[in-house]
């Protein structure tokens, strides 16, 4: 589950190789780190926006090297193009070309965010210009180099630039958390939420259970929410009960062996939870298989185990949320979807067919959710090295980790990442999204 080739193009000898032969160069990217700051360095924040006086005002608050115009000669660890105020497509122009010449000079990791708004609108000139605007985005996301990602902070209509989960996003996005996370749009719809008062440990307080957690991804997750303050339960089946407590003693968490396909899934996840923490307010549908086959050739077995893992369980265990005191009113569902369920993939209309219909359920559900200050998304992850992609065959695995913008796969921790953000309250204002975790996979886009 590790990737060889990453390590030896970052060796000495092997990075000279690569760069004679004209071999892909991944690099490594720019992670978490226990008390980083806010911004890696200088943050070139540009427009005259309502966004970016928002953010820049912000990061100068949170003590950061804050720039509104271009020396060029600064070197830069972000830029933010405040687009929000955008009306029509030449309102790109200064922003994005001020931008062009700041681009040359970027810190290894660096950042791009762009602020926009919804591109659903009625004037055709302003529809124009937002869509265009991440399609922009986009395009700079292919372009960044060294480990660099650019993303869009995407603020509904009406609601303030400073609302707590737009500068939570843009937080997240300038921060390690957001190493696998590139060419993705992200939409802050609401004003709920607010900012950790201490951003190491987002989670303090919160009851959170991880289920699939036993290894892979869902260890991860339970391993980062931990990190981030919150009690977890671990969840997964009988059989991986050895691993499972393993995982429940790292965490000072505990452990409940249990099929997440059984009737009474939810009811029992609740029972522990009241039993042993009084409520939950954080639920994290990680458990998730793979049954791969092309359709001409599918019996029943592989797709109802799948559909029945992946995505009916899901459903049936949110009822039981829903209509239970012990889940917390401002509770937070994150599911685990797949850039499959939106591309698709060969031999995957089982697994996309339940990942799709994860990201269905996360929309038709999040109005129920954020009436009383909850939210539901989803998470996409691309390659990920877990055992699941370890049995993908050699060939087909490489490719799949270098077509994407970071020319790698991600790690269990860079999908851990983002599933802590959206559990956290500085996302409150998230819901209904499912967001991308792939490195901008060329394959599934
Ligand atoms: P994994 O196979 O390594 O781990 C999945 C865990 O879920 C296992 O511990 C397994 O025992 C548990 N599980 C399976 N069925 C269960 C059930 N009925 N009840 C309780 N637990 C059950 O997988 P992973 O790679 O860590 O993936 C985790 C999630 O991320 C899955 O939902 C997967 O579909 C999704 N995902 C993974 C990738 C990737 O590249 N690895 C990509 C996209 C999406």
């Amino acid at each position: 589950m590790t990737d060889t080739y990453l390590d030896l193009v970052n060796s000495g000898l092997g990075k000279e190789v690569a760069s004679k032969l004209g071999l892909p160069r991944p690099s490594v990217l720019r992670r978490h780190t226990a008390g980083e700051p806010v911004a890696a360095g200088t943050v070139l924040v540009l427009g005259s926006s309502a966004g970016a006086s928002a953010v820049a005002a912000h990061l100068l608050d949170e003590g950061a090297d804050v720039r509104r115009s271009d020396d060029t000669s600064t070197t830069y660890a972000a830029i933010v193009m405040g687009l929000d105020d955008a009306t029509a497509p030449r309102d790109l122009h200064p922003v994005v070309l001020e931008a062009a010449g700041a681009l040359k000079r970027m810190d290894a990791g660096s950042r791009v965010i762009v602020l926009t708004r919804p591109a659903g609108h009625d004037d055709p000139e302003i529809a124009a210009v937002r869509a265009g605007t991440v399609g922009m985005m986009r395009s700079v996301a292919h372009e960044m180099r060294r480990g660099g990602t650019a993303n869009a902070v995407v603020i509904e209509d009406g609601l303030e630039a400073t609302a707590p989960s737009v500068l939570g996003a843009v937080r997240f996005f300038l921060s390690g958390r957001s190493a696998y996370v590139s060419g993705q749009p992200l939409l802050v719809s609401s004003a709920a939420g607010r900012l950790p008062l201490d951003p190491e440990r987002p989670l303090d307080g919160k009851i959170a259970v991880v289920t699939g957690a036993a290894r892979g991804i869902g260890a991860a997750i339970a391993k980062t929410l931990r990190r981030d303050g919150a009690q977890v339960i671990v969840v997964d089946i009988p059989a991986a009960g050895e691993q499972l407590a393993k995982v429940a003693n790292e965490v000072q968490g505990t452990a409940l062996q249990l099929d997440i396909t059984a009737e009474d899934a939810g009811e029992r996840i609740l029972a522990h939870a009241r039993q042993r923490y009084g409520w939950l307010d954080i639920v994290v549908h990680n458990a998730g298989i793979t049954r791969d086959k092309l359709l001409a050739n599918m019996d029943e077995s592989r797709w109802d185990s799948v559909m029945a893992v992946n995505i009916e369980s899901q459903l049936r265990m949110n009822r039981a949320f829903a209509a239970s005191e012990s889940f917390a009113r401002d509770g937070r569902i994150v599911c685990l979807a797949s850039t499959s369920g939106i591309a698709g993939n060969r031999g995957q209309s089982n697994y996309a067919a339940s990942k799709a219909g994860v990201i269905g359920m996360v929309a038709a559900s999040s109005a129920a959710l954020t009436e009383h200050g909850g939210s539901i998304n989803a998470v996409a992850p691309g390659f990920i090295e877990t055992d699941m992609t370890a049995k993908i065959p050699f060939l087909t695995r490489e490719v799949a980790r270098r077509l994407s913008s970071l020319q790698q796969g991600g790690l269990p921790q860079d999908v851990a990442e983002a599933i802590a953000f959206l559990a956290s309250d500085a996302a409150a204002g998230v819901s209904g999204q499912t967001l991308r975790v792939c490195g901008q996979n060329l394959v599934g886009a």
